[in-house]
């Protein structure tokens, strides 16, 4: 009989898709970016500019010559800070747990970041 497959947890990120961002550790550090893609099962998230992998790639139909493209990289979740849009400080997030779970408030202006 079929085992039930484990159940992946799918962790709850403090970023989302759009979101800018800064690295607080690592190679990129200081680096800011606006968030291209979020990987929940992984706690990673892919930066625009950040942890720039080059790649070699083979010619294609698109690409004829083939050779090196550049391109972000994941980097884990807990090596960034989400920018406040209202006070554009890097800044931890508080849950705004009295009118909506899924509301994000910038702890240092106070305000509703999405
Ligand atoms: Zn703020």
């Amino acid at each position: 009989m079929a085992k039930t497959a484990p159940v992946q947890k799918r962790m709850k990120m403090h970023v989302r898709k759009g979101d800018t961002v800064m690295v607080i550790a690592g190679d990129d550090a200081g680096k800011e970016g606006k968030v291209l893609t979020v990987l929940p099962m992984k706690q990673q998230v892919i930066i625009d500019g950040v942890n720039i992998v080059k790649k070699q790639t083979r010619p294609t139909r698109t690409n004829p010559q083939g050779g090196t493209v550049e391109r972000p990289g994941p980097i884990n979740v807990s090596n960034v800070m989400l920018v406040c849009p209202n006070c554009n400080k890097n800044t931890r997030l508080e849950k705004d747990t009295a009118k909506d779970d899924k509301v994000r408030v910038c702890k240092k202006c106070g305000k509703a970041v999405d």
